[in-house]
């Protein structure tokens, strides 16, 4: 029996269920969050987020896979209080989310004599041990490239990642951006670190309708995160559904997982204009919207079953 850790224990990955491969709980920057506290209520959001995902669960989503780390406002405990209230599995992330440098604590705690960089001795704790000390453990790595593209500081995390991923076997998602073409820069350093490209997501792959773009990727053994359904100012909604049902119909289905990298609460903007920008953008729309499109377009349920349960099976069996 292959076993899956999550904020409440490990659990059989024949468990799983339909699984949602790219949402987040809480995204925040904790260091305003704590000094401007007029603009959080720990109870009210926790109450919250406990509400939206019992709601989620109630559509059929049994595994919620949060890539939320450093850089994003990760608290363990937080997410615990969380999960206690929910019928979800939540499969909580470590490593480090940056489009640009490394954070300044890191700057001077770098590898000496080609000795583990601390930054992934810190991932491999979070695997291996716990995060912070509450028993809780990460079951995978996550770091991000974006327009700037592989700047030395995302380049180190991205390694650091992949070290991390050597040493415990742990599979990875990476925040790519498709409009600059970064799953490539990716790709070259997995293979330059050997990672095992089949436990890879490439996230946002689902911002791209480049097909030549996409199925590089799914060739090479990565999982395309179609993983941003919901926002529809980057790629419409039409598009997006229509890059996975081409995909499906080539025979891609192994290749794609789905989810819509939404929030219970993301502080990156002021609450009242998500649903001025993204009316969609919320956990329910691939259950609401999504699907059906799919089934329209001639996805077959099967396939469906296969991007939403087998690949993230896979992807969290050892
Ligand atoms: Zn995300």
């Amino acid at each position: 029996m292959a076993l899956v850790e999550t904020v409440r224990g490990p659990v059989d990955v024949d468990t799983l269920g339909t699984t949602l491969m790219h949402e987040h709980v809480f995204v925040l920057h904790e260091e305003i969050r704590q000094n401007y506290p007029a603009t959080w209520d720990e109870t009210d959001r926790v109450d919250d987020a406990i509400a939206k995902l019992n709601a989620l669960a109630v559509r059929g989503c049994q595994t919620l896979v949060d890539p939320t780390v450093i850089g994003l406002g990760r608290d363990i405990n937080r997410i615990r209080r969380v999960a206690a209230g929910v019928p979800l599995n939540i499969i909580v992330a470590t490593g480090l989310y940056t489009y640009e440098k490394v954070p300044h604590y890191f700057e001077y705690r770098v590898s000496r004599d080609g000795s583990t960089d601390p930054m992934a001795e810190l991932f491999v704790g979070d695997i291996r041990d716990g995060i912070a000390g509450t028993g809780v453990k990460a079951a995978f790595l996550k770091c991000a490239i974006d327009e700037p593209g592989l700047t030395p500081g995302v380049e180190r995390v991205l390694r650091a990642v992949c070290r991390a991923h050597a040493e415990t076997g742990a599979p990875i998602t990476v925040h790519t951006h498709p409009a600059s073409g970064t799953g490539r820069d990716v790709l070259r350093i997995l293979r330059e670190e050997r990672a095992d490209l089949t436990k890879v997501v490439l996230g946002h792959s689902g911002d791209s309708t480049d097909l030549d773009y996409l199925l590089e990727l799914a060739d090479a053994g990565c999982l395309l995160g179609m993983d941003r359904f919901g926002i529809d100012v980057i790629t419409p909604f039409e598009k997006r559904v229509a890059t996975v049902a081409s995909l499906c119909s080539r025979g891609y289905a192994e290749s794609m997982v789905l989810s819509h990298d939404a929030s219970c609460y993301i502080d990156w903007f002021p609450p009242e204009v998500i649903p001025m920008f993204a009316p969609r953008w919320h956990f329910e729309h691939l259950f609401d919207d999504v699907l059906p499109a799919l089934r329209e377009l001639g996805v077959t349920d099967a396939q469906l079953t296969t991007m939403l349960e087998v690949n993230p099976r896979r992807y969290f069996s050892g």
